[in-house]
């Protein structure tokens, strides 16, 4: 069993613009490929991942793993930039036999209300509509319809 693994994890507080600035490509730290199996047996997402994947015997399958810490709205050029990386990462690597993604669940980019909707539907149209795709969020993300039509299942955090 492969699982991909990756994410694009912010959590937006657009009001929060005039005093954060938008939140830019240079804001978000980045784990490409073998550098997210670093994550091992850490207290994060992507370390949960890992490990749920040698609890069940099945192989990680690293992608593109980007997360910034909490700021304003994310421009529309570094959502492009990541959603179309980690787009083409997970399409190299198909099949897999789930999707696992790290996200917020508050995301917000300039023209877009719902990241986590919007990256969802992207991954759901690349696997097809039997491939699982779980997501684990913060407990404080916003659950919209777009994000229940795409996701098979959420995973809420404990920090
Ligand atoms: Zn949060």
């Amino acid at each position: 069993m492969r699982i991909a693994l990756g994410g694009i994890s912010h959590e937006t507080n657009t009001y929060a613009d005039a005093v954060t600035g938008t939140t830019g490509l240079d804001r978000f730290g980045i784990r490409r490929g073998d550098r997210m199996l670093r994550a091992r047996a850490t207290d994060t997402f992507v370390g949960g991942f890992l490990d749920a994947c040698d609890t069940l015997g099945a192989e990680p399958v690293p992608t593109l793993w980007a997360w910034a810490g909490p700021s304003g709205t994310v421009t529309a050029d570094a959502y492009a930039t990541l959603r179309g990386e980690l787009l083409e990462r997970i399409a190299a690597v198909l099949p897999v036999d789930a999707v696992a993604l790290e996200l917020h669940g508050a995301g917000v980019v300039d023209g877009i209300d719902d990241l986590e909707g919007d990256l969802g539907a992207a991954v759901r149209s690349l696997v097809g509509p039997d491939v699982p795709i779980v997501a684990a969020l913060d407990l404080h993300g916003t659950i919209t319809e777009a994000m229940v039509d795409t996701f098979d299942v959420f995973f809420g955090n404990e920090c």
